[in-house]
């Protein structure tokens, strides 16, 4: 069983803790992990104003570099113990593809493994913060007509996400595919969105991107599942995509957190080749 940790935040995220690189790895290296990827949230595209009402979403563009200097050197001083990655959770914001590939021309030299998430929706060019409040989450099901509205709207915008020419550095991992589930303990959809989520896999499959198997949502209180959830992950299994563990971890403790629990399932490394 490959333990790796793929999708993990850093004290440059705004709204995670201050713990220091070098305790995520001495976190790793007493957990048994072959390694993990740093991927702090990408600055958002020029031109784009955070939606969320802390507007703490993302790293800003000042230290970018200092970032992936940071993560350069705790990948040298650990090279003996642990491989790490050097990457980025990239927001696919529709209607900012330009502005996202730029940043990516600029700075994917320097990275080895990056996500593409979707957090923000985009309805009648009006952009909202998916996954920061249930309360917010009702807000946007209003503005866009009904819960299963936002639903459809996340699928849509993964869906865009995967097919979208964001140039040579996008970043091969989708992120957190069923996040629209974050808060479905208090606000349930009323339909299956089985064929969404399939025509996503089938996009991962005919692009050959890896998925990140993201485990937050299972501790957290209003979804209780991982994203994607098992069925799904049978079905990425069966189509042979990539399953990358992601913790998503914003502190030290939360990596590779409960990690028991997803033994059986076959994982892959985005560093292993
Ligand atoms: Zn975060
Ligand atoms: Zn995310």
């Amino acid at each position: 069983m490959l333990k790796y940790d793929g999708h993990v935040h850093t004290p440059f995220c705004p709204h995670g803790t201050k713990d220091a690189l070098n305790r995520y790895c001495e976190q790793a290296i007493k957990l048994g992990l072959s390694g993990l990827s740093f991927t702090e949230h990408a600055p958002l595209p020029d031109g784009f104003i955070d939606p969320s009402p802390t507007q703490d979403s993302a790293m800003s563009k000042e230290q970018l570099y200092t970032y992936i200097e940071h993560v350069q050197s705790i990948q040298s001083q650990y090279n003996k113990e642990l491989k790490i990655g050097i990457g980025l959770e990239v927001d696919f914001i529709e209607g900012f593809e330009d502005q996202t590939s730029a940043l990516l021309n600029e700075v994917g030299p320097l990275l080895t493994d990056s996500i593409l998430s979707v957090h923000f929706l985009n309805h009648k060019n009006s952009f909202y913060c998916m996954d920061y409040s249930p309360e917010i989450f009702l807000d946007i099901a209003q503005a866009v007509g009904s819960v299963d509205a936002v639903h459809h709207l996340y699928y849509q915008s993964v869906l865009q996400s995967i097919n979208a020419n964001l140039g040579t550095y996008k970043p091969n991992r989708i992120g957190h595919i069923t996040l629209a589930n974050k808060f479905q303990k208090r606000i349930p959809p009323t339909q299956s969105f089985d064929k969404e989520i399939n025509d996503i896999l089938q996009a991962i499959q005919t692009n050959g991107y890896s998925l990140d198997y993201n485990v937050v949502g299972i501790r957290k209180p209003l979804c209780k599942e991982s994203y994607p959830p098992p069925e799904v992950l049978k079905q990425a299994i069966k189509m042979e995509i990539p399953l990358v563990f992601g913790s998503d971890a914003h502190q030290a403790k939360e990596l590779a957190i409960a990690w028991n629990e997803y033994t059986g399932v076959p994982l892959d490394s985005p560093l292993s080749s």
